[in-house]
């Protein structure tokens, strides 16, 4: 799940990041009313999307007064804002995050990811962060220094020091990178986040380190650990699909194809994903049934792929096993059949437990498909439908 700023800034203030003072608006009104709280001399006033590049794109306004600040909320909520990282279409802004702007001296770059290489936490840095990063670090990898940690994230002290001193830092600004850092990383693990991103990490002219910018992506497969983070699971501008597919035992991603996956396990939710990518075809989705997922709850989610006008063609791979059997996703594709006005034709394959059975289902419903015994014939089939353009 993706956060916006103000909540990873929200959580990362809670673990130690020194974070500037803001509000959340929802309106021009609330912006200056906020404004007139936090008191300062210069405010900025960011909208509060799910992608950066928001500087270069005009979504982070500065103002000196708080009639200043909800004249820019006025012009920043309700636009849509079109960044390098939005797509085309761009986003709403419905929120603004108003703050007392930070007196910068010099920007870094730092971030926590999983190297998924090394398989562990790591830091990485830039001597130089800011709005032109992403394009300077794509130009020259090498500004980008990388510091693997221990996988319990505890920091080895002269490594550390080594680092800090490539990012170019050295006495007081050295210290309270250092600080910020390990508060960082304390966040990144508590909450089991995939990534923490501050850009810029501003160091101020009396050397104090405040992350002005924050991102961060929590693995959702561990949100079911965090209750706390439940409020902004609920704010989340998640894909309704995908909203609906966890309600439904169901792990799911809306993708741009038009050829509907219906899938059991993660794993060969990813291999069937790989094999029709390597056919030439376009997924329209990644499903993955968890073996919780009853007969309802499956069609539930099969249906979401047949209102969707994109959709081709649906490809069936199940391998039946102890808990998912096959005759309850064959009952969920008979169901979802049954209630929708659009019936592409499926390309079916599954085995393993009761696959028989559920053969019989497809065929006594009538249900439009063709069946294949191997997943490279039942792939490439699939694949040949949907450049046919045939319904
Ligand atoms: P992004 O473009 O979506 O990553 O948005 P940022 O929050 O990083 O803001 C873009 C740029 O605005 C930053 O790189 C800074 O140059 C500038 N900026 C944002 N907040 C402040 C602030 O408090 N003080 C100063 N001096 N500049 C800021
Ligand atoms: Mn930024």
């Amino acid at each position: 799940m993706y956060l916006s700023e103000y909540q990873a800034k929200e959580i990362l203030a809670q673990y130690g990041v020194s974070i500037p003072e803001g509000r959340i608006a929802g309106s021009p009104d609330e912006a200056e009313a906020c404004a007139r709280e936090i008191r300062c001399e210069k405010y900025v006033i960011k909208a509060q999307i799910s992608a950066g590049g928001r500087g270069l794109a005009g979504g982070v306004k500065f103002a000196a007064t708080p009639s200043g600040v909800r004249s820019s909320a006025t012009e920043l909520i309700g636009k849509r804002l079109v960044t390098e990282q939005t797509g085309p279409a761009g986003e709403e802004v419905k929120q603004v995050y108003v703050e007392a702007a930070v007196d910068i001296d010099r920007s870094l770059y730092a971030a926590l990811v999983i190297d998924q290489r090394t398989a562990l936490p790591t830091l990485l840095g830039a001597r130089e962060g800011g709005v032109d990063f992403e394009a300077s670090a794509s130009a020259n990898p090498d500004i980008l220094e990388t510091l693997a940690l221990s996988a319990d994230g505890a920091l080895d002290d002269a490594e550390i020091a080594g680092f800090l001193d490539r990012l170019g830092l050295s006495g007081d600004a050295a210290a309270s990178v250092k600080e910020l850092f390990v508060a960082a990383i304390r966040a990144f693990f508590a909450t089991d986040a995939s990534l923490v991103e501050i850009n810029p990490l501003a160091l101020t002219p009396d050397h104090r380190a405040i992350a002005v910018d924050a991102k961060m992506v929590i693995d959702d497969n561990a949100l079911a650990r965090h209750p706390e983070l439940d409020p902004f699971i609920r704010e989340a501008p998640t894909e309704e699909s995908e909203r609906i597919a966890r309600e439904n035992e169901i792990n799911f991603i809306k993708m741009d194809g038009d050829i509907g996956m219906v899938v059991n396990g993660a794993g060969l939710g990813l291999a069937t994903h790989d094999m029709v990518v390597d056919a030439g075809g376009k997924p329209a989705n990644f499903m993955d049934i968890r073996t919780t997922a009853n007969s309802f709850q499956i069609a539930k989610v099969v249906g979401l792929l047949l209102a969707d006008s994109s959709i081709k063609v649906i490809l069936v791979n199940i391998h039946g096993g102890g808990m998912t059997v096959c005759d309850t996703v064959a009952e969920a594709i008979n169901f979802a059949y049954a209630r929708s006005d659009r019936h592409p034709p499926i390309v079916y394959r599954a085995a393993g437990q009761n696959a028989p059975w559920a053969l019989s289902i497809m065929k006594n419903r009538r249900l439009p498909f063709e069946k294949f015994d191997d997943m490279t014939g039942a792939v490439a089939r699939a694949v040949a439908i949907a450049q046919s353009g045939a319904r």
